[in-house]
């Protein structure tokens, strides 16, 4: 569909639809209990019920930008305590577009927080991007009109969703931030012996899931904060009857390898991370290859409802997050930086994970030394004082730093600094099968510094802003998973393989 046709198609359900608000319970798109919601609430549905809860002094809804598609991207803000409402939440989902409950319940709390404002508490300021990526959704599937995963578009922040989402998260630069995802929660083959024949297979067992954020760069207070609301969270979603556990990634206990998802800041849980938010990711299971897949749709929002008050809290937990969040704002930058991890299990540990088991019906706790929760450092650089970026490569860097928000100088005349050059000494494309890494690692030799002159036009970086820690994930030439694995990039580097972002130490 064109931009054009999605504005029309818009314009229309706005005529019609501001009844689906204010409906009562004869409306099943958007039945009174959300429990028994079937049916996900599409892009349409969604549009007319934000232009009906505009609410002055409560609910403000604001287009921020466009999809790749010409669709609009909402935020919802919510706030009845003016000045008095200090933590700023930002709550969002949806940026894959077959991903739906984590937007149905955002906009059962806009529904929720318009029918009873106490239910919103006065020093909360709460902004929701329900639907990240419009396309998406309207097409069911995974990435936007342009085919990009927008969800893996935060280092590079070519698509339009993304730099609109990193517009507000500057503006709003939240304390406390949530991404809402779905994963499959279908069963897994344990051993397979032959083509087809299966002797065990493990389902997941959890309903939803909750990690926090874990990018080396972030201050470690937040992350400390992140998991201990991770393991808090346990006995409520158990009081509420919803099978919860840390979301992980990986196959099968207990063979193979379990460990939290990527520790890289192409997603939105480590970007709002880096900005200095407690920030996390929730996933919540669907059984894609059951019948209809959206029958138990109101039990995974019930489930996403129950951990959004989880995550809201206390006005004491909220007071500990917002002074964590601008403490963390103001936290110099560590002396190295950890160009290459992964995530590994120290001594060998023996954990427990829990899988359903199709054969028993029962819930099993099984033992794995395979649980790899801690994240291993193998190599660091010292931290440099500047970037500079060679002029030849300007071109491309100037949008890049634009989007980010980083603060540059452009030399005016040709400048002699000692600086630190970088050279890629290979690439490796493959998943690494020994040490259970992801594909796409940049090998990367560095250089003794030596004096060199920068002709004008060299775009200078320095690390003494509000968002260095952007400016060293976007920058640092480094790093195992870092600029240099997209291919755009990579073809910067010369013939012997010096790469345009030099170091000034
Ligand atoms: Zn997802």
């Amino acid at each position: 569909m064109s931009g054009w046709q999605a504005i029309r198609r818009v314009s229309l359900s706005l005529l019609m639809g501001g009844a689906l608000f204010a409906s009562g319970p004869a409306d099943m798109r958007f039945p009174a209990d959300h429990r028994q919601l079937k049916t996900t609430l599409s892009f349409e549905d969604m549009t007319a019920l934000l232009k009906s809860a505009e609410k002055p002094g409560l609910i403000t809804v604001s287009e921020e930008g466009r999809s790749a598609g010409g669709r609009p991207i909402f935020l919802v803000r919510l706030n009845r305590g003016g000045a008095k409402a200090r933590c700023r939440v930002f709550f969002y989902a949806q940026q894959h577009g077959n991903e739906v409950s984590g937007k149905d319940a955002l906009l059962y709390m806009v529904r929720s927080i318009a029918e009873h404002p106490e239910r919103l508490p006065e020093d909360v300021d709460l902004y929701l991007m329900p639907m990240v990526n419009p396309d998406g959704a309207v097409a069911n599937q995974r990435r936007n009109d342009a085919k990009a995963d927008l969800n893996r578009d935060h280092l590079l922040q070519s698509q339009p969703e993304i730099q609109a989402f990193y517009r507000v998260a500057r503006r709003v630069l939240p304390h406390l931030a949530a991404d809402c995802h779905e994963f499959t929660r279908d069963g897994e083959d344990y051993v397979r012996i032959g083509e087809d024949h299966v002797r065990r297979a493990w389902e997941r067992w959890p309903i939803i899931t909750l990690d926090a954020c874990n990018h080396p760069l972030i201050p470690a207070s937040l992350k400390i904060e992140g998991l201990r609301v991770v393991e808090t969270a346990a006995p409520v979603l158990a009081k509420a009857g919803h099978p919860y556990a840390r979301y992980t990634v990986g196959g099968p206990a207990p063979e193979e390898e379990i460990r939290p998802s990527t520790p890289e800041v192409d997603d939105g849980r480590n970007g709002l991370g880096s900005h200095g938010a407690v920030s996390f990711i929730i996933e919540a299971g669907v059984r894609r290859s059951a019948k209809d897949p959206q029958a138990d749709l109101g039990i995974r929002v019930d489930a996403y409802l129950t951990l959004f008050q989880h995550l809201l809290g206390t006005p004491e937990s909220r007071a500990r997050i917002f002074e964590l969040s601008e403490k963390a704002r103001r936290e110099p930058l560590p002396p190295f930086i950890a160009t290459n991890t992964f995530w590994g299990n120290v001594d060998g540990k023996v954990g427990l994970v829990k899988m359903s088991d199709p054969a028993s019906g029962q819930v099993l706790e099984i033992p794995t030394a395979n649980l790899m929760l801690d994240l291993v450092v193998k190599s660091s650089v010292p931290t440099p004082k500047a970037y500079v970026i060679e002029a030849r490569a300007a071109k491309i860097f100037r949008p890049l730093l634009e989007h980010h928000g980083l603060v540059f100088r452009e030399l005016a005349a040709a400048e002699r600094l000692k600086a630190e050059r970088c050279r890629l000494v290979r690439w490796e494309a493959p998943y690494d099968e020994l040490y259970q890494r992801y594909e796409n690692r940049t090998i990367v030799a560095r250089d003794a510094a030596v004096e060199r002159e920068f002709p004008a036009g060299t775009l200078v970086v320095a690390l003494d802003q509000p968002l260095a820690r952007r400016a060293i994930q976007v920058l640092e030439p480094c790093l195992l998973y870092g600029l240099y694995s997209y291919a755009e990039f990579r073809a910067l580097a010369l013939p012997d393989g010096a790469l345009p972002v030099q170091r000034l130490p």
